[in-house]
């Protein structure tokens, strides 16, 4: 059905990998291109198959970008390296005429701040060049948005609030890892809180606002609220929503740690002078900790990730949950990688499935939730993220 061109060979591209070259009737030829050729060269020889092709490349750079795109000729280019590089990309992919994935919106290397204007922007350029752009098709964002489509398109007449709940009830083992780039996990979970309420956004103090949440075959976990990227669209693309919330737990060695290293000023994301070198020292940090990829040896435990959801039904009110829960051994297992790599890098594997076969594949720039749910939906069980529903539960809110 269509070449890909995988960019970013972390934890999540090593999932995207996997799972893209399981299907060699949709992906007919693949490459993996990233900063460092080792780490696509290793993904390869972990999948065994000497077909899939690798390639160096400074994804910050729109030429170079080019002229990788103009050898290899892509349908689609899967974005998994960091969001500083999803303009860029963005631009190469229109100079090139080539359709676009990522799973995590464009964040400026010099502020914590995430938005989707800028990518929003592009928005006539795909059109006009009759170019497809896939924003934040991870889980969350990803799966999270094709929930709430799904649940608007076939369960409620108008949802009104809406709480996505994120439990990691995962053990690695160390005493502080984060499990996915650590720069940008960092710069995300030490922002304010932020939700959607009653027409406008309401900030919070970080991690202000929590409580126990019980999560399925899990239990109580305290969990927090804090701003994440899919409120941003979510809010826009469902208008009757009332309030929107997104929820993640924290352990409470993790929340100590993260406040020494803001105390002693290592998620600093200026510039300092370090024996005549310049250092940023939140990039520095990424260095000496843990590589999130190098986690799931030992990770035990489940993730689990939902929407629950209140609105209308045929004038009654109605309440709906729906979930997946995912286990670090299994995806181990399948991958090599724990699970937050495996539950990011199998949605975004779909929401290329989608395209290549014609499902996605619409002019501008979207995300998941303008897109239909069901033929996704109907992957997650087929490709490893199963969901489950219940209706009409209390949603503890
Ligand atoms: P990693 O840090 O493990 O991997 C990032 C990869 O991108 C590395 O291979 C890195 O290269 C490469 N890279 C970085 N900069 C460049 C560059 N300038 N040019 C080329 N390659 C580059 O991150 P993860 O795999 O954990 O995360 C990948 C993406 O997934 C991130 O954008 C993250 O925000 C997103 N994500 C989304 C989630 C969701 O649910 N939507 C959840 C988790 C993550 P090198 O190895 O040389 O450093």
């Amino acid at each position: 059905m269509g070449k890909v061109l995988i960019i970013g060979a972390g934890g999540v591209g090593t999932v995207v990998a996997h799972k893209i070259a399981q299907l060699p009737e949709v992906f007919t030829e693949v490459m993996i291109a990233s900063r460092t050729i080792e780490k696509c060269d290793a993904i390869v020889k972990a999948i065994g198959r000497k077909d899939i092709k690798t390639a160096k490349v400074d994804a910050d750079n729109v030429p170079e970008l080019v002229q990788l795109f103009n050898s290899f000729r892509p349908d689609l280019v899967v974005n998994v390296a960091l969001p500083y590089q999803d303009l860029t990309i963005m631009e190469a992919c229109l100079q090139t005429g080539t359709h676009y994935l990522d799973t995590a919106n464009y964040e400026p290397k010099d502020e914590a701040k995430f938005e989707y204007s800028w990518q929003w922007a592009l928005q006539d350029r795909f059109e006009k060049a009759g170019l497809t752009a896939i924003l934040g098709c991870g889980f969350d964002p990803g799966v999270t948005n094709v929930y709430t489509a799904y649940a608007a398109k076939h369960h409620f007449d108008e949802i009104h609030y809406l709480d996505i709940v994120d439990a990691n009830a995962g053990n690695h083992g160390k005493a502080f890892a984060t499990n996915f780039n650590p720069e940008i996990n960092i710069r995300e979970v030490t922002q304010k809180g932020k939700y959607w309420e009653n027409g406008k956004w309401v900030v919070t103090e970080p991690h202000e606002i929590h409580q126990p949440l019980n999560y399925p075959e899990i239990g109580p976990k305290e969990s927090y609220v804090i701003y994440h990227e899919e409120l941003e669209s979510l809010v826009k693309n469902f208008p009757t929503l009332k309030r929107a919330r997104f929820w993640m737990t924290f352990g409470q060695e993790y929340l100590t740690h993260l406040r020494v290293i803001q105390n002693i000023g290592m998620a600093r994301i200026d510039t300092i002078m370090y024996k005549g070198v310049e250092i940023v020292p939140i990039q520095f940090l990424k260095e000496v900790l843990p590589n999130p990829g190098d986690l799931g040896e030992n990770y035990t435990g489940w993730t689990s990730i939902g929407c629950r959801i209140k609105g209308i039904k045929d004038g009654k009110e109605k309440t709906y949950y729906v979930y997946n829960n995912c286990s670090h051994e299994a995806a181990y297992k399948e991958t090599g990688t724990q699970a937050v790599s495996y539950t990011t890098g199998v949605p975004a594997m779909i929401g290329a499935k989608m395209f290549m076969e014609g499902k996605w594949k619409k002019p501008g720039v979207w995300n998941v939730e303008q897109l239909d749910p069901d033929p996704f939906m109907k992957d997650l069980n087929q490709y490893g993220l199963p969901w489950v529903e219940l209706h009409d539960v209390d949603l503890e809110f």
